[in-house]
């Protein structure tokens, strides 16, 4: 389970915080910027709370339920995919699950409340009656029908009793009414449910389909195996395929289609499968988990021989943790965060975060892009690393880990995407080109800042970065030139630093044997993230000194133009048209 995050308001909080912090290791504190010193700082509740939801991240909140509830009720539409969300009184004597009953929030309950020693306020009948939900099995298993559960409940509720057939070990500490004879039965089995309505079906998630070709219809072929032997997609552990396809397009969607992970395994000519790639079953005893693999290599055997079947099917008594089957392909995606706060940062890439194994960056950005699990490894390395960082990046993902490259703004802009793309192009490891590339764009430094003094953009524009560290400073005047001659606005990236003091000066310089000293000129600086600045000058005021490296400078066209804002400042924007007469 994802340690969930511990929100706090204010000081007052701190010491329960920590003391549910205690129960779940990996579990991180978050205080509220500028009220309380914690392990992550947030600065708006409301936004925080949703972020973390939508992340499926448990929430575990300080402070009076209704706030909680108000703050996370414009995502609650959808109950399925709902992580714990629980309200605990800031001195630790209230415990109150609110949300996730199916993730676990009542579980979650008695263990805060065991800790803090009080009893929690647990209202779910079928929770209080029988000491567990039996609606949520866990990892592994996967209940065959939320609709029947619910009338399953409620038929015990009303004084029903039940047979538990097959293996539910966490049902042992339950106190349901169980009777060998009853009418009602839990039935753990891999085996289609019916339909009845006497029995709730719990599938572990026991079988493995192997396959051997790919095509257009894989999904298909699997999902029809399946119902050949009577078998539940939902007992579907996972697909697992030779080695050799691990780029291949259709197996991919196949496994999205089935829901279930894809894994690879070295497979040898005659339809061996390597020892180490074989599927071990979580609890398994050593005798099935040596049928299973006698089951495996049967498997590959037979798809070997190539007799019409693309799908086979082995089965093992207790579910099957896909991790340990062969490897995955390695997923390497590079994203941006945007310029920094939370909610600049496209849905896409926060996914790609939750979902890695590795995140790999320079440290002030990957410290951004947090916070993160226990079983997250982070590799944070110096700003001018990037080819280094790269090749990292890929040799992780060749292994099969889930990694992500993080960058500022938008990953393609004087950042990451080029550098790991080079890399690639540079390798003839089949192990990095079979890898699940992907990059996920961000809100770059220039339209973060153009919408904040209003439409600077709306026109043509160029972006230029005046460092010289990868080019001549002679092909930057160049550049300059022509673009100040094209009359395009110009957003500059890394403006100036310590190493290039003058540069700046001279760009400047350049652009005035163009433009008027009335040009319109904008300065953001760490735009989106705390303590921003925004202001609007003219290239004829306009001082280097004005700038630093944490600056992105937009100065105008002919075009640009401005006007006064109500309460301070003023609108900077450049019309979409062009007046004839500045193009004559
Ligand atoms: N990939 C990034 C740019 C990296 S180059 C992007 O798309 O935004 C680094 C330069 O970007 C800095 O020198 C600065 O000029 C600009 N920059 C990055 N983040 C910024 C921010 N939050 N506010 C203002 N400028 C920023």
């Amino acid at each position: 389970m994802t340690p969930p995050a511990i929100v706090i308001l204010g000081i007052g909080a701190l010491n329960t915080a920590r003391r549910v912090q205690a129960c779940y290791p990996g579990a991180q504190v978050h205080g509220l910027q500028d009220r309380v010193e914690a392990d992550v700082a947030y600065a708006d509740l409301g936004a925080h709370l949703r972020d973390l939801y939508a992340r499926g991240t448990p929430i575990v909140a300080l402070c009076a339920a209704g706030i909680v509830i108000r703050c996370v009720a414009p995502l609650l539409a959808n109950k399925g995919v709902e992580p714990p969300v629980l309200a605990v009184a800031e001195d630790g004597s209230a415990v109150v699950p609110l949300l996730g009953g199916l993730a676990g929030v009542n579980v979650m309950a008695r263990e805060i409340a065991t800790a803090l020693d009080v009893t929690p306020a647990i209202t779910t009948s079928g929770e209080l009656r029988f000491g567990a939900c039996v609606l949520n099995p866990p990892d592994g298993y996967a209940l065959a029908s939320l609709a029947q559960g619910k009338r399953f409940v409620s038929d015990l509720l009303a004084g029903e009793s039940t047979r538990v057939e097959g293996e539910a070990p966490w049902l042992d500490d339950a106190q349901l009414p169980l009777a060998s004879t009853a009418k009602l039965a839990i039935r753990v089995t891999p085996k289609r449910w019916d339909g009845g309505t006497d029995e709730l079906v719990i599938h572990p998630r026991s079988v493995v389909a192997a396959v051997s070709s790919s095509g257009e219809d894989v999904a298909e072929q699997v999902l029809a195996a399946l119902k050949a032997h009577e078998l539940a997609p939902l007992a579907l552990a996972a697909l697992l395929a030779p080695a050799q396809r691990m780029g291949d397009r259709a197996l991919l969607d196949a496994a999205t289609t089935l829901g279930v992970p894809l894994r690879f395994a070295s497979v040898a000519a005659e339809g061996r499968i390597d020892a180490a790639d074989l599927p071990q079953a979580a609890s398994a005893s050593a005798a099935a988990k040596r049928l299973l693999d006698a089951t495996m290599r049967a498997t590959y055997a037979a798809l070997h021989d190539d007799t019409g079947t693309n799908v086979a099917l082995a089965l093992s008594r207790t579910p099957i943790d896909p991790n340990t089957l062969g490897q995955a392909r390695g997923r390497l995606t590079v994203i941006g965060l945007g310029p920094g706060s939370a909610e600049l940062m496209v849905p896409a890439a926060r996914t790609a975060l939750t979902e890695a194994t590795d995140i790999l960056g320079y440290e002030t950005y990957v410290k951004m892009a947090g916070p993160f699990r226990a079983d997250q490894q982070l590799h944070c390395t110096d700003n001018r690393e990037e080819m280094q960082r790269a090749r990292h990046a890929f040799e992780l993902a060749g292994a099969g880990r889930a990694v992500v490259v993080v960058s500022s703004g938008d990953p393609g802009v004087f950042a990451m995407a080029a550098a790991v793309l080079e890399a690639l192009d540079a390798s003839d490891d089949p192990r990095w080109h079979v890898v699940e590339l992907n990059i996920v764009p961000g809100v770059s430094a220039a339209m973060a800042t153009a919408a904040q003094a209003g439409a600077p953009l709306g026109h043509d524009f160029c972006m230029l970065s005046l460092s010289d560290n990868l080019k001549p400073w002679s092909i930057i005047e160049t550049r300059l030139r022509h673009a100040a001659q094209a009359d395009l606005v110009m957003a500059f990236y890394n403006p100036i630093s310590r190493a290039r003091p003058w540069q700046l000066d001279k760009a400047l310089d350049i652009l005035r044997e163009y433009r008027a000293p009335a040009t319109k000129v904008v300065l953001g600086r760490d735009i989106g993230r705390p303590g921003s600045s925004l202001r609007s000058t003219t290239l004829g005021e306009l001082r280097s000194a004005d700038v630093d490296m944490r600056t992105m400078v937009i100065v105008g066209s002919s075009t640009t133009r401005a006007f006064a804002r109500v309460g301070a400042g003023e609108w900077v924007y450049t019309p979409r048209w062009y007046p004839p007469a500045a193009h004559d």
